[in-house]
């Protein structure tokens, strides 16, 4: 098989770039190692609880043990599956702050300041509420404003102003700071992933070709110039030959690890595990960055939580509703309303964002109800300092690489979390939500000193889903892809998704990743032309 671009990954960048390229003409084939979305509780917005920790549409990645997580490996859903993680995610909609892009044109990264990628933002979406110079109005990508909001999510928002935070319009304008309603990225009623946005657009075209089921094992070269790669497929090992570009979007975990067993990555550690290094690109898995979240949660009364609509007659009359109207808690993604803030004075922008949500969960699996009604926030240090790494730990390259995020082992990231769970204290106890509580189900009113939180934080604390970093971007030692996204060293090769943010933007990364796709699309197609 050959073609001219070769695209490696269906997730949320892989669908735009493969989308962008083939819209200009160009021969493309996009290899996606999941099956097809067929799943209903894909495109059914609350289904994503369902998606958690489902192997038929998810690598179900674990971190290793580490101290920072008392010992205990965290869950690591990533998507398998067309449209990959955006298949699978919590649909919420935030590109960040502008200072996230700003600062990545300070690092070294020509191009991407705020002012230069916001037209991307812009291209892709289709924002329901309005247009105006920020938000975009002409994209594929659906955004949209909560179709429902139980009222509890309004009492939040009320809350959060009472102790102190400003009520924002829209918490993608750049700047953040204060509480407001959450965006999600839908199709109507249902989900809105880049398979079924971008991907949709363009499928029909003779000269786009997707093969799922279908996954790339090494990448084939030709000295040092990238070529093709290899892909199992049906349980037969196949070839195929780009004439112009490999693009890796495998994401930040798949696409160091295509690249280390392909040769390129840290050249003494391709050589303990029997990798022949082509390229020593010490920066390859280095860097991980991901948001680490404890929840604060309470018992709820006087009001209805998610967690009542999820069962019995009040769920056959969620359904109906969805049904008949394209409303009600089916359309919930999780994260209603959103608070950006600082954990200390001083910052110029927030490093805190509390994601809160009408529901609460098992303590220790994420996703699954509690049968009694409760009400969730979710406090993340935005920006964290802690750095891990993700390293193949074989040749073999359908064996899983070791996950190593280092969670809290930077002291700043620990202070910034006890601050956070302390200001949503604050929320709690304001007179709007303080009217609904019964108790503090977690962590507890007994967990109060620095000590007690930090335990509290090792022994609970759970990813966002937000690993970035791992082909960071930039110029020096460190750097895997330079500003064009074109890998170090190697011709014919690019990588293009969330694993080149060379710093965890504000707030959830798929806004960002899609926009990523936008650009790297747009550039690839400049540097065709000449
Ligand atoms: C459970 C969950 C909830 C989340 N919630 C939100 C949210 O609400 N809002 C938000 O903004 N972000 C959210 N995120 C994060 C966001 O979805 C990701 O940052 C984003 O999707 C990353 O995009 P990507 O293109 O880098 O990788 P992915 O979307 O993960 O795509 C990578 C794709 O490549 C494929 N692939 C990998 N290796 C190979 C190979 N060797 N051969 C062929 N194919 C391969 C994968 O199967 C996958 O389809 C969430 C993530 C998860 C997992």
């Amino acid at each position: 098989m050959d073609t001219e671009y070769l695209v490696v990954g269906a997730g949320s960048a892989g669908c735009v770039v493969a989308a962008r390229l083939a819209e200009s003409g160009a021969r493309v084939v996009l290899l996606e190692a999941g099956p097809r979305d067929w799943l209903p509780w894909i495109h059914i917005p609350a289904g994503v609880l369902k998606l958690i920790h489902n192997p038929k549409v998810n690598w179900m990645f674990a971190s290793e043990p580490e101290a920072g997580t008392a010992g205990r490996p965290i869950h690591w859903p990533r998507g398998r599956v067309l449209g990959g993680s955006s298949s699978i995610n919590g649909m919420l909609y935030v590109r960040g702050h502008a200072a996230d892009f700003d600062g990545w044109a300070q690092m070294g990264c020509r191009g991407w300041s705020y002012e230069e990628v916001l037209p991307y933002f812009r291209k892709s979406e289709n924002y329901i509420q309005g247009t105006s110079e920020l938000r975009g109005k002409d994209g594929v990508l659906q955004v949209e404003d909560y179709r429902t909001i139980l009222p509890l999510t309004h009492r939040f928002v009320e809350a959060a102003q009472q102790a102190g935070h400003a009520r924002r319009a829209d918490l993608n304008d750049g700047e953040q700071t204060g509480v407001g309603y959450s965006q999600s990225t839908r199709l109507g009623r249902w989900r809105g992933s880049t398979a079924q946005t971008f991907l949709a657009s363009a499928r029909g075209r003779a000269n786009l070709r997707v093969e799922t089921d279908a996954q790339a094992g090494r990448l084939l070269f030709d000295g040092k110039r990238c070529v093709g790669a290899t892909f199992r497929q049906g349980g037969a090992m196949r070839e195929i030959r780009a004439s112009r570009e490999v693009v890796v979007c495998g994401g930040a975990v798949n696409s160091p690890h295509l690249l280390q067993v392909s040769g390129i990555g840290p050249g003494a550690h391709l050589h303990d595990i029997g990798v022949e290094v082509l390229h020593d690109l010490p920066g390859v898995g280095a860097n991980l960055q991901d948001h680490y979240v404890a929840r604060v949660s309470h018992r709820v009364r006087g009001s209805i939580s998610t967690n009542q609509l999820a069962t019995g007659l009040r769920l056959m009359v969620e359904v109906a509703k969805f049904a008949l109207s394209g409303n009600g808690a089916l359309t919930f993604g999780v994260t209603t309303a959103q608070v950006f803030c600082n954990s200390r004075e001083g910052l110029a922008s927030p490093d805190l964002q509390l994601l809160f949500t009408p529901a609460s969960y098992d303590p220790v699996r994420f996703g699954k109800l509690e049968r009694e009604g409760g009400m969730t926030v979710a406090v993340c240090p935005v920006r964290p300092d802690s750095r891990g790494t993700i390293m193949a730990g074989s040749a073999d390259p359908f064996a899983r690489p070791r996950i190593q995020p280092n969670y809290l082992s930077a002291a700043s990231d620990q202070a910034v979390l006890a601050a956070g769970i302390r200001l949503t204290r604050a929320i709690f106890a304001a007179p709007a939500m303080a009217q609904h509580s019964v108790v503090e189900t977690l962590p507890g009113p007994d967990v109060q000193s620095d000590a007690a939180l930090l335990d509290y934080m090792r022994g609970y604390g759970n990813t966002l889903y937000h690993p970035v970093g791992t082909c960071r971007m930039g110029e020096g030692p460190g750097a895997v892809v330079d500003s064009r996204l074109r890998v170090h060293g190697i011709g014919g090769l690019r990588v293009i998704d969330a694993s080149v943010m060379p710093a965890l933007t504000s707030g959830n990364t798929n806004a960002p990743t899609i926009m990523i796709g936008e650009k790297g699309a747009a550039m690839i197609l400049e540097d065709a032309r000449g």
